[in-house]
């Protein structure tokens, strides 16, 4: 399996996006075929750790998925979770939010699909927003969302203190890769439905979310809750990558199937 400390934050760290490289395939400098086929053990390793924590039931695992547009939010979804058991599974987007939800505090929304005890819930886009997208466009003032660093902080520490592990992926691309994914959404008509005028002035926007992703990196990657830069240039590096980290992270739990209550080695079904 790959090495991914290299990629976590640690906590109070001054995060400079720059230096980690989207285009990176440490461990895996061979064929880009090795790499895919590294993807099925993963895999099934994947599936018996959910398995695991499913039976338990007494804690869960959050996944938080931050990128910017294309950066392969849903092919990460797909690939990498693509051999666990969907009962146990939850994905929850999170999108512009709606009047209702903004007539609440931010996290209202997004503690609601918190995961259950034995599940696995994926974040695709999330609290996460409310000091990326709100402060690059202005939506709310600085005095509102520069406060939500410590209110995210201390709410991921409340969730992990109740027994939900937290893990949470930046998935990494260079602003050519986002230039040749977005034509390819133009020119491929199957991929035009993807395709979304918002995600040009995004675009050009570039500079102020990787700093505002700088900044939400260094101001909440902790222990209990650390952030990964993943480099996500390279889709199936990426899917090797993010599914290291699950494993480890669930392997970190030392999930345990339930004892029976008494000894069930000499019982015979008739
Ligand atoms: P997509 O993930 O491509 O379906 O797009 C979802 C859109 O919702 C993105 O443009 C996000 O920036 C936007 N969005 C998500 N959360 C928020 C939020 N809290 N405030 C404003 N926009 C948001
Ligand atoms: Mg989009």
């Amino acid at each position: 399996m790959l090495e991914t400390a290299r990629y976590r934050i640690p906590p109070e760290t001054s995060v400079d996006l720059f230096v980690h490289d989207p285009g990176a395939k440490t461990g895996f400098e061979g064929a880009k075929e090795d790499g895919k086929a590294a993807l099925p053990e993963l895999r099934r390793r994947l599936a018996e750790l959910q398995r695991r924590l499913w039976a338990e039931s007494k804690r869960s695992l959050l996944v938080v998925l931050q990128a910017m547009d294309t950066g392969g939010k849903d092919g990460t979804i797909r690939h990498v979770f693509s051999g666990v058991n969907p009962q146990g599974v939850h994905v929850r987007g999170f999108g512009v939010p709606s009047e209702w939800e903004r007539a609440h505090d931010y996290l209202w929304r997004v503690h609601k699909h918190t995961p259950e005890d034995g599940a696995i819930t994926i974040f695709n886009r999330s609290h996460y927003e409310d000091v990326l997208v709100v402060r690059v466009k202005g939506l709310a003032p600085e005095e509102t969302w520069s406060k939500r660093y410590r209110h995210i902080r201390e709410f991921e520490r409340m969730l992990a203190d109740e027994g939900t592990g937290i893990v949470k992926l930046y998935l990494h691309i260079s602003k050519d890769e986002q230039r040749e994914r977005l034509q390819a959404r133009l020119d491929d008509p199957d991929k035009n439905w993807k395709f979304n005028n918002g995600d040009l002035t995004d675009r050009a926007l570039w500079d102020d979310y990787q700093r505002a992703y700088e900044v939400a990196l260094s101001e909440t990657s902790t222990a209990y809750a650390p952030w990964y830069v993943i480099p996500a240039n390279r889709k199936w590096y990426r899917n090797l990558v993010v599914s290291s980290i699950l494993i480890e992270t669930l392997e970190e739990m030392d999930l345990q199937y339930p004892q029976p209550d008494r000894p069930l080695q000499n019982l015979v079904i008739t």
